[in-house]
């Protein structure tokens, strides 16, 4: 098997899924049909790949960083396959069309920026991605709030699919991962994602103090947020409210 063959390489987060029943239920859930375009991320020996290849679909890029695992995705053949050197974390995913299937096991060293990436991309409609388990709960709101998990569903709809205990691996990580699936929400009000992002930050930083020391006050009170709760307090709709005012008030 191809295993024996490459030298699994940390700093990537090389962590094969080897669960054939896991890598079904990825491929499932990305709900493919003919014509269908599929990013796959962090490629690695091709568990994935070829599972989704054995779906019926139009189109399939994997973006992989790794040399040595790009020339193993090459070795695949099949002319809905294109393997591309990227790095997903900046890695334009729009440039390849639209309406995008994103899957991916993530390394999960920049499985953040990954996500951050996606929820950028308004190309994408779906992804179905497998993080670290904490993460994917604090993405979920499930667990202390984080600016990304507000980014990530003020977007997305996100829905948990199942755990996976870290044996399904090889080598097995440190941690548990769990199975997200995103699906694009039709209707986003916020426009500028990197303004979006500078505001959150800005609310999320120092977490213990209330939100007038960070934004102004007229601005809460506009927004119907009291100017003393904590960023914590705050719902999404909030969120995107206190957005559209943060917006208007700059000045162009
Ligand atoms: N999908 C494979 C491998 C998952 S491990 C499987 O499940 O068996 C994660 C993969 O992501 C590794 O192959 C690693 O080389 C690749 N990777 C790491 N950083 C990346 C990045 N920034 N962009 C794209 N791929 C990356």
């Amino acid at each position: 098997m191809e295993l024996k063959k490459v030298r699994l390489k940390k700093h990537l987060g090389q962590h094969l899924l080897v669960s054939k029943g896991v890598l079904t239920k990825i491929a499932d859930e990305l709900e493919l049909s003919e014509g269908d375009r599929v990013v796959e991320i962090g490629g690695g020996t091709g568990n994935l790949t070829r599972e989704i290849l054995s779906r019926n679909i139009g189109k399939l890029y994997v973006l992989e960083v790794d040399p040595a695992m790009v020339e193993m995705l090459e070795g695949i053949e099949d002319g809905r396959l294109e393997v591309l050197r990227e790095d997903a974390t900046s890695f334009n995913l729009c440039s390849l069309g639209e309406k995008l299937k994103v899957a991916g096991n993530l390394p999960y060293n920049v499985g953040s920026l990954i996500v951050e990436n996606i929820a950028k991309s308004r190309c994408v409609k779906l992804a179905v991605i497998m993080l670290q388990k904490e993460v994917a709960l604090k993405l979920l709101g499930k667990e202390k709030p984080s600016w990304l998990g507000i980014f990530l569903r003020t977007f997305y709809e996100a829905e948990y699919v199942m755990s996976v205990p870290r044996k399904f691996f090889v080598p097995p990580p440190r941690v548990d991962s769990a199975v997200l699936k995103l699906r694009r929400k039709d209707k986003v009000s916020v426009d500028d994602p990197d303004l979006y992002k500078k505001m959150l930050t800005r609310l999320f930083s120092a977490r213990r103090k209330k939100l007038k020391k960070k934004i102004s006050e007229k601005l809460l009170l506009e927004a119907g947020v009291s100017p003393d709760v904590r960023v914590e307090d705050l719902s999404l709709e909030d969120f995107v409210r206190l957005y559209s005012l943060y917006k208007a008030q700059r000045p162009l």
